[in-house]
């Protein structure tokens, strides 16, 4: 049955539009079951009747005529109760509803079941028989199994098929892609498809301009990839035996111009440019293998897909360069390398997504120090048919919106200007202090980690560094920089900074922040050997950059070390034992620092059950909200599937960062937070009003915080805050946060929960 249900979902997986999809998924489920008939009824766009969207089985002009209402039948039962649904004899069922048009009459045996995604039913999946007879158990539970694996196909077919259908009529419905907001902001631009090289599955299709500039391209890429396989095949020829050999003699006919070329050159001869004809010709040869019983033969769609690979490489050679970008463009990639995103000129982009990467990619933190709108993980996003079309990256929520129509589209517009003069309006808080109308004052500091973010934060007036992440400035090497790089790059940022602090976090590699060259393989990366574990089992590391650290910090003394992801006192011991043995090595060479306070950071629910014990022990304490959230919640702050359950006014992390300020305080030490939290100005308020000493954040924010911090007062904050602290539903905090604040005349602040659509 797995084997089954495999291939059914391979084979739907690759079907060309939802009507494929759905037809396909009928016939096979039909014949897997052995039943009479297999029919599949969706909810409709505005989601008020189920239509009859495929069958085999029942009467085909039924299909796409039929439907009926939610609570109508034996379909809107089994959609209502979101529960399978066992019949003996349908006709003796209070809900049937007799269709005269569906042709059913002689069937007696029904087993329905709903198609669920993320909790919205989608439609129902339904099996019928002439024998009057209940399906058994294990029909039932094969039919549960098709129907959640099938849910996604529907739900992404139903996304991608909004877009197949801009096409065939004008005002499609738009069409919505989630993902998890890498960068703030929203662009609106021409989709370009940015891909790796030499990968078939990534080529979109394109429209060719001259089909005979593309087959001639075609004949010299297959001249180039004979020539490389005879050399493969001499090569081979010393080592393998003769049945190996054969092999490439394949391989060089297969190149022929008159074998795959030729069904490459029929589909330019379409319109199709030669890449995405090669990819259309590839897939199809690699699929007919895949479906083959014989594993021999199963394993000859390896050799196609190499050959495809080859072909490919040579026709993309000096390609890239070549391209040009349209004026306004959303650059779209499955994972865009920072590389990558540096051949394309910086005003060209509005907006990046991607169908993977993570928040702590590399290439999401150059898109936030650069202020490019950029949403990642977005992984029902149909890249290939997204390529050219104008879409819109709204990452204030974390999608990507195409079909848009005016009226979308021209919301959008505006946002972006009032988020642009927004910007403009608050640059002459530049100089003046983030203080209540009360009086109340809290510094506002910057997180940084490029060296493009030192003049941005200066521009906006950041009163010191509460987080410098050391692990970007490793990221963009190949191999570990040496003390003196790292000198040089530490003395830049405290220059730049100083008199005010610099808060140097050590390296915090491991989780989802990967060195190119110090891979970290671990079944469970979250919990895994991240930050301050690996630097402790790495002194040799640690100590290097505790050295660079001090040595930079000569004649400036405005230094802070934080130790990332410390879960238990003997860590922050160890490591601060180190850091002194560090400073007395650089004092004996000669170079006179003072010994740098030295901090943790709180992102472990344990330090929040001992942060008295730990700040007995350091000089300061920073919480890390994104990870504290994650932990606390069990909440992969990179899966967007649990993405609506992360959140920071959820009750828990409110009393955990009560928590820490108070025990902190109690101990007469300060605490800042340096999460997103910091950087959100409904969040930034809350924690003004927990006694926070210190906010650190994104510099794109830092005026929003500030006027919001200019433009209330801390009395007012702090009884919305014992409203919230009585309150035990995270959905609720947030609305009512929203509500008061806004009254409060501060909306145009909380453009990240905007609302449009
Ligand atoms: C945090 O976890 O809140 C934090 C600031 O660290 P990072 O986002 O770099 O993990
Ligand atoms: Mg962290």
């Amino acid at each position: 049955m797995l084997e089954i249900l495999r291939r059914i979902v391979q084979e739907v997986n690759s079907a060309p539009d939802l009507r494929d999809a759905l037809n396909l998924m009928a016939r096979r489920v039909r014949d897997a079951m052995g039943t009479e008939v297999c029919s599949i009824y969706l909810l409709d766009d505005g989601g008020q009747r189920y239509v009859l969207m495929a069958s085999e089985g029942l009467k085909s002009e039924a299909v796409g005529n039929v439907s009926m209402s939610l609570n109508e039948g034996l379909i809107g039962f089994v959609g209502a109760r979101e529960e399978p649904l066992n019949l003996e004899d349908a006709f003796a069922h209070p809900k049937f509803l007799y269709l005269e048009e569906t042709g059913e009459d002689p069937f007696h045996a029904f087993l329905g079941v709903p198609v669920i995604h993320h909790k919205k039913v989608l439609g129902v999946l339904v099996i019928q028989q002439r024998e009057t007879r209940r399906f058994d158990q294990s029909e039932e539970a094969f039919l549960v199994t098709i129907s959640a694996q099938l849910s996604a196909v529907v739900a992404h077919a139903r996304a991608t098929g909004g877009l197949a259908a801009i096409d065939s009529h004008a005002g499609a419905a738009p069409a919505f892609f989630d993902g998890l907001v890498g960068a703030g902001g929203a662009g609106i631009g021409q989709a370009v498809l940015l891909y790796p090289p030499a990968d078939l599955n990534a080529v979109p299709d394109r429209i060719a301009e001259d089909a005979n500039v593309e087959i001639a391209m075609l004949d010299r890429a297959l001249i180039q990839a004979r020539t490389e396989v005879r050399a493969l095949a001499e090569q081979a020829g010393k080592t393998l035996g003769k049945e190996e050999q054969a092999l490439f003699e394949v391989y060089i006919r297969m190149l022929d111009r008159h074998a795959l070329a030729a069904e490459v050159v029929e589909k330019i001869r379409e319109g199709n440019w030669v890449q995405g004809a090669l990819r259309i010709v590839i897939d199809e040869h690699v699929r007919n293998f895949e479906m083959m019983e014989d594993p021999y033969l199963r394993e000859r769609a390896a050799d196609v897909r190499d050959l495809g690979r080859r072909v490919l490489a040579h026709l993309q050679t000096g390609e890239r360069k070549q391209q040009d970008f349209p004026e306004a463009c959303v650059l779209l990639g499955d994972e865009i390398t920072t590389p990558m995103l540096m051949e394309v000129p910086r005003e060209c982009i509005q907006g990046i997504a991607t169908t993977r990467g993570s928040r702590n990619s590399h290439m999401a933190i150059v898109a936030r120090a650069m202020g490019i709108p950029t949403v990642v993980g977005a992984h029902t996003l149909p890249l290939k048919q997204m390529d050219g079309r104008e879409i819109i990256v709204d990452a204030f929520r974390g999608r990507i919106i195409a079909n848009a129509g005016v009226e979308l589209k021209h919301q959008f517009q505006q946002i972006i200007r009032e988020e642009e003069t927004l910007l403009e309006g608050l640059e002459k808080l530049r100089d003046l202090p983030a203080e209540t109308q009360d009086g109340v004052r809290v510094p506002l500091m910057v997180n940084t980690g490029l060296m493009t973010d030192i003049s941005r934060s200066i521009e906006r007036g950041a009163e010191g560094v509460g987080l410098y992440r050391t692990e970007i400035p490793f990221m963009v090497r190949e191999r570990f920089p040496s003390e003196e790089e790292q000198r040089v790059i530490y003395r830049e940022q405290l220059l730049a900074f100083s008199p005010n602090s610099v808060t140097m976090r050590t390296l915090d590699v491991g989780g989802d922040k990967n060195l190119p060259y110090f891979p970290i393989e671990e079944e469970n990366p979250f919990l895994g050997w991240r930050g301050i574990r690996m630097t402790l089992d790495h002194p040799e590391i640690f100590q290097v950059q505790i050295r660079a650290m001090l040595k930079a910090s000569e004649g400036l003394d405005n230094l802070r070390i934080m130790l990332p992801m410390v879960t238990s006192v003997f860590e922050a011991e160890e490591a601060q034992h180190l850091i002194h043995r560090a400073w007395a090595e650089v004092r004996n060479e000669g170079i006179e620092v003072v010994m740098p306070p030295i901090g943790v950071m709180v992102e472990v629910p344990a330090v929040v059950y001992q942060t008295r014990a730990f700040a007995q022990r350091v000089d300061f304490l920073s919480i890390g909200t994104n990870d504290l959230t994650q932990y606390l919640l069990a909440v992969d702050r990179n899966n967007r599937q649990v993405a609506e359950l992360y959140n920071s006014f959820h009750p828990a992390v409110l009393h955990a960062i009560m928590s820490v300020v108070e025990q902190a305080h109690d101990e007469g030490k300060e605490v800042s937070v340096c999460g997103e939290m910091a950087g959100d100005p409904a969040s930034a308020l809350m924690l003004l009003a927990m006694g926070v000493d210190a906010l650190s954040m994104n510099a794109t924010n830092l005026l929003k915080v500030k006027s919001a911090i200019r433009s209330v007062k801390i009395t007012f904050l702090r009884k919305l805050l014992s409203e919230i602290m009585a309150m035990d539903n995270a959905e609720v905090i947030t609305a009512y946060v929203d509500l008061q604040l806004e009254k409060a005349g501060l909306g145009y602040l909380l453009t990240h929960r905007r609302k449009v659509v």
